[in-house]
């Protein structure tokens, strides 16, 4: 079998999730049932970064040790996944002990073979940012445009990686791992005269990292420690026995936040090139997820945790969650996630689409055929049906969750459509019980293939779907539509 080994961004733990966050592991975590599903061998990393100033100064703030803040919050992660039904294959946390020996052995190797130098560097460094800024990248009042901050401006001596060295190689890379390929263009934009990165910062500045191999007054910063968890978080020594059977470098795709990219496809491809180990396939890019139409930040206090959504609307699993999160934006755009979107959308596509449709079905099932229909159907719609199966695996090739759901979507208005235009329920009015036994038997055969494209996407809805047209099972309703009681969780925020 072939194997899919797919890897999240690693989430800073300087605070707890919030839904971008979670859209970035929900997409991921529905990738990986969809190549399951189609018997690849899969194996699902996610994480957590932390090590930096950031976690050094919160911590103190909260009188913890940064060790304490870190494994608070990294719960916080975890929690959060387990709720929304996020099946990851591993937690890597980038203060694991076999990580950290596996970097300094990264770092060792790079030095030794002179693709890490020592070189006095004087520069505007971002503490938001955790790098330094070019003067063309600030803005005109001289702050960083991200933070809004004056960079600090810093002197000291540290360790560079000759990330320049690597750059055509790199480029080559870029052409075609980067997806969607749109994003491709300003990759290589970025890469205009290269410049090698600083890999290391002063201990006097940075004491939360992993020290470089005998050199005591250099912590090893950022990249190296961050980047890397991808490759030693499943090496032989990090997974010991829970190791799979099948060889899980290099991965099968990168998904990470498009703000990281140039990060992920030219720092990490050029450390790759220099350990000289193989290059994951693909890295994708996602969007960002704003919050009625605003981009979430801590300081405008618009961040939304995904607790919060499951519980004001009552929910008590996360299925509906995870399909809107996972359709409101195209592979690699930006979406937004608003309470009445949200309402509208899961009422309209599950519960009157789809739940509805199955419901009605099953129900006339019952009523004229006592729950058991031949296997005469029309074959018209389960072409269609076959066709959305290979639109769907299509589209998940190229990692485009959102086209996946509005495929599926499509088949189920296609199919409500066939139910209005034949009228079952005047067939059987009318005594055509052999054209009404065939329109019905039509419908359930549609619906298990849509409770299997569905699975990854809602888990538990479609695992109560396919229960229901295989076993014959008690009639109850799959879905439950949401209340519309929101005005506490309004007034809330
Ligand atoms: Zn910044």
């Amino acid at each position: 079998m072939e194997k899919f080994y797919l890897t999240t961004a690693i989430d800073y733990v300087n605070g707890a999730p919030h839904i971008g966050h979670a859209y970035e592991k929900i997409i991921s975590d529905i990738i990986v049932r969809h190549f399951d599903r189609r018997g690849r061998d899969v194996y699902f990393l996610t994480g957590t970064d932390e090590h930096g100033v950031k976690i050094q100064k919160t911590a103190a703030a909260a009188g913890i040790t940064p060790q304490e803040l870190c494994d608070q919050n990294a719960q916080k992660f975890k929690d959060t996944w387990a709720l929304l039904d996020i099946k990851y294959d591993k937690f890597g946390r980038t203060t694991d002990p076999v990580h950290k020996k596996k970097v300094q052995e990264i770092f060792r190797k790079l030095l030794d073979k002179g693709d890490i130098y020592k070189h006095s560097y004087e520069g505007l460094y971002c503490s938001g940012c955790e790098c330094f800024l070019a003067e063309k990248d600030l803005t005109e009042d001289g702050l960083c445009p991200v933070h809004n901050k004056a960079p600090e401006h810093v002197s000291e001596e540290n360790y560079f990686f000759r990330l320049s060295k690597y750059a055509g190689r790199i480029k080559e890379y870029v052409k075609t791992a980067v997806k969607p390929e749109w994003r491709v263009a300003e990759v290589m934009n970025f890469m205009e005269d290269l410049q090698d990165i600083s890999v290391s910062r002063s201990t006097k500045n940075v004491q939360w990292g992993i020290p470089v191999p005998n050199d005591p007054e250099q912590t090893i910063y950022v990249w190296i420690d961050a980047l890397s968890n991808y490759y030693t978080q499943v090496s032989p020594e990090a997974l010991g026995s829970a190791a799979p059977s099948f060889t899980l470098w290099p991965a099968t795709v990168h998904v990470i936040g498009k703000d990281i990219l140039k990060f992920h496809a030219v720092y990490w491809i050029g450390i790759l090139l220099a350990m000289e180990e193989a290059l994951p396939e693909s890295i994708f890019a996602h969007g960002w997820i704003t919050i009625d139409a605003a981009k979430m930040s801590k300081t405008t206090g618009n961040v939304i945790a995904p607790a919060d959504i499951l519980k004001s609307f009552n929910l008590t699993e996360p299925d509906v969650l995870r399909y809107y999160m996972a359709s409101a934006a195209h592979a690699g755009k930006d979406g937004n996630y608003s309470d009445d979107d949200f309402k509208e959308k899961v009422n309209a596509h599950l519960a009157n689409g789809m739940g509805n449709l199955l419901n009605r079905t099953l129900n006339m099932t019952e009523k004229y055929f006592n729950g058991k229909v031949g296997e005469n159907r029309d074959s018209a719609l389960l072409a269609a049906a076959n066709e959305t199966v290979s639109k769907v695996n299509g589209h998940f090739d190229k990692f485009e969750v959102a086209e996946a759901a509005h495929e599926i979507m499509a088949l189920v208005d296609m199919t409500n459509k066939y139910v209005t235009d034949n009228a079952p329920w005047t067939l059987a009015k009318d005594g055509d019980m052999e054209k009404c036994e065939e329109v019905l038997s039509t419908v359930l055969k549609v619906m298990e293939t849509v409770s299997y494209l569905i699975a990854p996407f809602c888990p538990n809805i479609a695992a109560r779907m396919a229960n229901q047209l295989t076993m014959g099972a008690k009639i109850e309703p799959v879905f439950l539509r949401l209340d519309s009681e929101l005005a506490d969780k309004s007034a809330k925020r």
